[in-house]
């Protein structure tokens, strides 16, 4: 499904505590839920400080995934804009719940006969980490007669249980992006290896972006740095930082979620 016209669609009211019957939480209220948002933000901004950077110039996505769309309400009238999903389905609902007005980041794995309900619902598209997934994107985008934003997904940790395309093969498939029509490849997105420092993560995504950015002028975004990293992601250049759980709370570990 494209852009619902749910026009004019008022917000989900205010959860209170609890977090609504089908999101993780923590029972945080509204409040501490703009605090905590106000918090990352002074985060992110000390953090670009420390290498020169003007934290405004780092984008803020609220990872929203299996978080109720009563707190996402209470996060966009705290003033967040931009949000994240992981599954095509869960997306699709929470455009539904939340009306137009508000940016969506697809985060996850995407199957083929999901393009449909992602392309030209969302901003950006974060995962791309293959050919075929890409002309399937770039083919929807025209039938719908949008430019489709993308970033390619590198496993630059070579993490065998970890999704994206292999760093030696990526600068083949950014150009291969280039060709074609209906997307646009505006940088790279990581998810570094649970298990280890992501810091070398980090700092080879910046390497594999700055000389591809020599080629290929438009490449400006590195989506990279998630809850209990995004301080070395933003020191390393990330344009973009992933948070969901220093936002919303924990999660319950979902299947989902091993996977990608
Ligand atoms: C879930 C997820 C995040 C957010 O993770 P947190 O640890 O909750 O900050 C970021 N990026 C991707 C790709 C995710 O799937």
């Amino acid at each position: 499904m494209t852009a619902a016209p749910a026009a004019a669609q008022p917000l989900p009211g205010p959860s209170g505590r609890g977090g609504g019957a089908d999101g993780a939480g923590d029972g945080s209220t509204a409040p501490e839920l703009a605090q905590r948002l106000a918090a990352v933000r002074e985060r992110i901004d000390a953090a670009a400080l420390r290498t020169g950077r003007d934290g405004a110039d780092v984008l803020l996505v609220a990872v929203s995934k299996e978080v109720a769309a009563a707190r996402v309400a209470d996060a966009v009238r705290a003033g967040q804009t931009d949000f994240g999903e992981n599954r095509a389905q869960e997306l699709a609902r929470k455009l539904t719940e939340l009306g137009d007005g508000l940016s969506w980041h697809f985060l996850g794995r995407l199957q083929r006969n999901k393009v449909a309900d992602v392309v030209g619902a969302v901003t950006l598209l974060h995962s791309v980490d293959r050919l075929e997934l890409a002309e399937a994107v770039a083919r929807r985008a025209r039938a719908l007669g949008v430019v489709q934003r993308v970033l390619v997904q590198v496993n630059v940790g070579r993490d065998p249980h970890k999704a994206g395309v292999d760093p030696v093969e990526a600068p083949r498939l950014v150009a291969q992006l280039h060709e074609l029509d209906g997307l646009r490849c505006e940088g790279l997105m990581t998810v570094p290896p649970a298990d280890r420092d992501p810091q070398p993560d980090f700092a080879a995504l910046r390497t594999i972006g700055s000389s591809l950015r020599e080629r290929f002028p438009g490449m400006v975004h590195l989506s990279m740095g998630m809850s209990g990293d995004f301080e070395a992601a933003v020191e390393e250049g990330a344009t973009i930082v992933r948070l969901g759980q220093a936002l919303f709370g924990p999660r319950p570990p979902a299947p989902a979620e091993r996977r990608t």
